[in-house]
């Protein structure tokens, strides 16, 4: 079970020992989790927190133990899947495929499905787990109220809804044999039909309004403020892609400043900070990844430094330095030198340069920005840390910093890994770094490590609000419904 909040974190933290080789994420992570109570990177359907909630509701009513209840609740998410998969021809909805949708194609191309069979946790079915794939919603379920600890319905279950929106699919899923064909009649099931659905309206307001039922953490006045946040910037630029357009809002020019509602918004300055200190992250996930890309079978560390000066301008630091385009606008607020600098992978100099620009916001943010975004002097591959890095530096030659940031790179990742390393059972160690650091600086690795960036949620919180019908794609762009209006005003 993962709950969020800083426990949350700690606990991914944990599980993906490998995947944070730089423990560089943290921040991030943890301020997503408190702007966006609810929503994480893996729970991205509307849908599914209503038929968690209905068969909660469901094995409460009807007395089933444990086992009964799991069974109820694979069955309707299997019945979820089926229904969507032949809603759609067999090709992914808008908000993106079901749970459990690849396991089942084989099933859901014959002409009927043997609801037991399918239904199975475990080998040969649909999901691993015995609770389907509602170990994925479950802690987000429990700060919406929809669930309680016992995964039984919560304060904010409102069982009469629930079944006017999706009541024939625990029909369904009561059938031990389904005609696909015959699931032509249910559409309004589908996973993309809960927009102006009674489950989806009841999803929209404990997210996005006002409901007495939600319990009252003071969490869920975050989630609504950077939902009204997100929903303004949608209603007044054309956002194609959430994270990367409203983040770009978020983070650059003068909109957070300028309108009127925005600046009332006490979030706004926060996710500025945050999508800020993202573009920072990113830079250092990209760059070590292409630091231990250079490792080919036995490498020396003196080489892989090589190669990094290699790709930087002769001269002084400074003259790098000065050289990269201003971080601010004639107004004082961020301009998008992130956005220009940023190549993708490949190219450490721009990454360095990202870097550059981040220590220089540390003297420019102000407020919450600042707070976010800034972190520890004393705390390595922090803003405010590389600032005073950089500051030291500046007259060596960049080629020399290349060289040097290498080895306190290098020597970070051997006391990440340190820190996470585990005696095994067996008397082993299990040591999770990709780079190993031999004597006298030979490396050698054993496989790549993560370059892609932070999820911040945004994309996330949008598809399940696209599902519960706050938000809504027309031609590729996304707009507010007259439902997420309704909410938000
Ligand atoms: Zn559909």
């Amino acid at each position: 079970m993962t709950v969020e909040g800083p426990a949350w974190t700690a606990s991914g933290l944990r599980t993906g020992a490998g995947k944070y080789p730089m423990a560089v994420e943290q921040h991030v992570m943890a301020l997503a989790a408190r702007l966006v109570p609810g929503v994480t990177t893996v729970t991205p359907h509307a849908r599914y927190y209503a038929l968690h909630t209905l068969a909660a509701a469901e094995a409460e009513e009807r007395e089933l133990d444990r086992r009964q209840a799991q069974d109820l609740l694979r069955r309707m998410e299997v019945a979820l899947a089926a229904v969507s998969f032949v809603h759609h021809d067999g090709k992914d909805t808008s908000l993106g495929r079901a749970h459990g949708t690849d396991a089942l194609a084989g099933r859901l191309r014959s002409r009927t499905l043997s609801m037991p069979e399918a239904a199975v946790a475990g080998k040969g079915g649909y999901v691993q787990a015995s609770w389907g794939f509602s170990g994925a919603y479950f802690g987000s379920e429990l700060i919406l109220g929809l669930l309680n600890e016992k995964r039984g319905p919560g304060p904010a279950c409102d069982v009469q809804v629930l079944r006017s929106g999706m009541g024939e699919l625990v029909d369904i899923a009561r059938r031990d044999e389904i005609v696909l064909s015959d699931l032509a009649d249910y559409g309004h099931l589908c996973m993309c039909s809960a927009a102006g659905a009674p489950d989806g309206r009841w999803l929209a307001r404990l997210l996005a309004g006002s409901d007495s039922r939600t319990p009252d953490r003071e969490q869920t006045q975050a989630r609504k403020d950077t939902i009204q946040l997100i929903a303004r910037i949608i209603d007044t630029h054309p956002v194609a892609h959430l994270t990367r357009d409203v983040g770009d809002v978020l983070a650059f020019g003068d909109f957070l400043v300028q309108d009127e509602e925005t600046t009332r918004n006490p979030v706004a300055a926060v996710w500025r900070g945050l999508v800020l200190r993202n573009h920072t992250v990113g830079a250092w996930r990209r760059l070590w990844a292409w630091l231990v890309d250079e490792v080919a079978g036995l490498t020396h560390i003196s080489d892989v430094a090589s190669a990094f000066a290699d790709r930087l301008p002769p001269g002084p630091l400074s003259s790098f330095l000065d050289s990269l385009p201003g971080n601010t606008l004639p107004s004082g607020q961020p301009a998008d030198a992130e956005r220009q600098l940023w190549n993708g992978y490949d190219a450490p100099d721009r990454d360095l340069a990202i870097l550059a620009v981040g220590a220089r916001r540390v003297d420019e943010l102000t407020g919450d920005s600042l707070d976010v975004f800034a972190g520890r002097r004393d705390q390595e591959l922090t803003p405010a840390w590389f600032a005073a890095l950089l500051a030291d530096a500046r007259s060596t030659s960049a080629r020399d910093f290349a060289v040097r940031l290498t080895k306190i790179l290098i020597a970070r990742s051997e006391r990440v890994a340190l820190a996470k390393a585990r005696r095994r059972a067996d008397g082993t160690l299990w040591f999770p770094a990709r780079l190993r650091v031999l004597e006298d600086g030979w490396l050698y690795r054993v496989g790549e490590e993560g370059r892609g960036d932070v999820n911040m949620r945004l994309d996330r919180l949008g598809n399940v609000l696209a599902g519960a019908g706050v938000l809504a794609w027309e031609d590729g762009v996304c707009t507010v419904t007259t439902l997420g209006r309704e909410l938000l005003a």
